[in-house]
C-alpha cells in the first residue's frame, strides 16, 4: 500500500486581463496529488480564487478527487471543471503532461478509471473573486453537509451513483427523480442493518458503521438495498464507492 503524502501547492501564474472591475483573468494553481482537497480549497479561497470553494468538506486528496471527478450539488461544481492540466504516470512508467480533455470528465467518472494512470500533480485554472463571497459559498456547503448527512460516524460516503436523467424519464421514477437516496428511502431501507452496517436514518445513500461492521456486511447490505430498489422502482443502482480487494 502506498500513502501519497505529496504536499506542494503553488500559484504558477496568470493569463488574461483585468480592466476596471471586470476581469477575464485565469490564475493557475498547481497541487500535488497527495494534497488534501480541504487544504487546497482553503488555500484557493484565501488567495481570492474561485472554482473549488463549493468543495469544502470533501474528504480525500486531489488525486482521488480527479479519479472520481468528485462533485458538490449545492451549488453544483465538479472538481474536473477546474482542472487545466495534469502530470500523470502511465502504467508503463511514462511521465506525461496531459490537458483537461484527456480525462473525459463526466458524472463520477474520469478516463483514468480505465487507463489506470496515476495522477502526480494537477494544475487548476481559477478566477478571481472576493474572499468574503468564496467563504460564504464554502460555509454554505459545510452547513448543507451538516444538515443533510450523518455526522461524527464512520461512513464511506455516498454508496450508490444517482441515476441518469434519461433513465429517470424512461422508468419513470416518482417525479422523475434521479436521486439514489430518494429511491432507497422510499423502498423503506432507512435503518436497515446487516451486522453493524446500517443504512443511515439521516441520509439513505450513506451506510454507517454502528460498531464492528465488516466489509462483507457492507457488501451484503448493498445487495439487499439494490434488490429492494429494483423490486420497488425497476431501477438497478450502481455503486459509487470503490471496493478494494477480493469480494
Ligand atoms: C464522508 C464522505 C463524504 C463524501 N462526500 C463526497 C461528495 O460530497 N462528493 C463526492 O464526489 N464524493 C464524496 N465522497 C467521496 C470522495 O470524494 C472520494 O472517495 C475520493 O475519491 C476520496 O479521495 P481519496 O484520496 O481518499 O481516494 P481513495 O479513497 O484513496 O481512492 C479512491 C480511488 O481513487 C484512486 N486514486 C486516488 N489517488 C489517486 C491518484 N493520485 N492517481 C490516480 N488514482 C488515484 C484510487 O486508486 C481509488 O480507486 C465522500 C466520501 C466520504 C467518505
Amino acid at each position: 500500500m502506498i500513502k501519497n503524502s505529496t504536499q506542494a501547492i503553488t500559484i504558477r501564474g496568470a493569463k488574461g486581463k483585468r480592466m476596471g472591475g471586470a476581469s477575464d483573468e485565469l490564475v493557475f494553481v498547481a497541487a500535488d496529488s497527495g494534497v488534501s482537497m480541504n487544504r487546497l480549497v482553503r488555500f484557493t479561497i484565501d488567495a481570492g480564487l474561485a472554482g473549488l470553494e463549493m468543495q469544502l468538506g470533501l474528504p480525500g486528496t486531489v488525486g482521488g478527487a480527479v479519479y472520481m471527478n468528485s462533485k458538490w450539488t449545492h451549488p453544483v461544481g465538479y472538481v474536473g471543471d477546474a482542472v487545466y492540466q495534469a502530470e500523470i504516470l502511465t502504467p508503463v512508467g511514462e511521465r506525461k503532461q496531459v490537458p483537461r480533455s484527456y480525462f473525459h470528465f463526466a458524472y463520477d467518472t474520469s478516463s483514468i478509471q480505465k487507463t489506470k494512470d496515476i495522477v502526480l500533480s494537477v494544475i487548476f485554472s481559477l478566477r478571481s473573486d472576493t474572499k468574503e463571497h468564496l467563504w460564504e459559498i464554502a460555509n454554505g456547503s459545510i452547513r448543507y453537509r451538516q444538515e443533510t448527512q450523518p455526522q461524527g460516524v464512520k461512513s464511506p460516503g455516498c454508496t450508490f451513483r444517482n441515476i441518469s436523467q434519461a433513465e429517470a424519464l424512461s422508468v419513470p421514477t416518482p417525479n422523475y427523480t434521479t436521486s439514489a437516496g430518494f429511491l432507497i428511502d422510499h423502498a423503506g431501507c432507512k435503518g436497515v442493518r446487516v451486522g453493524d452496517a446500517e443504512i443511515s436514518p439521516v441520509h439513505a445513500n450513506f451506510i454507517v458503521n454502528r460498531g464492528q461492521a465488516t466489509a462483507a456486511d457492507v457488501v451484503q447490505l448493498i445487495e439487499l438495498v439494490r434488490s429492494r430498489v429494483q423490486k420497488e422502482f425497476g431501477v438497478r443502482l450502481e455503486e459509487e464507492i470503490v471496493k478494494v480487494g477480493e469480494f
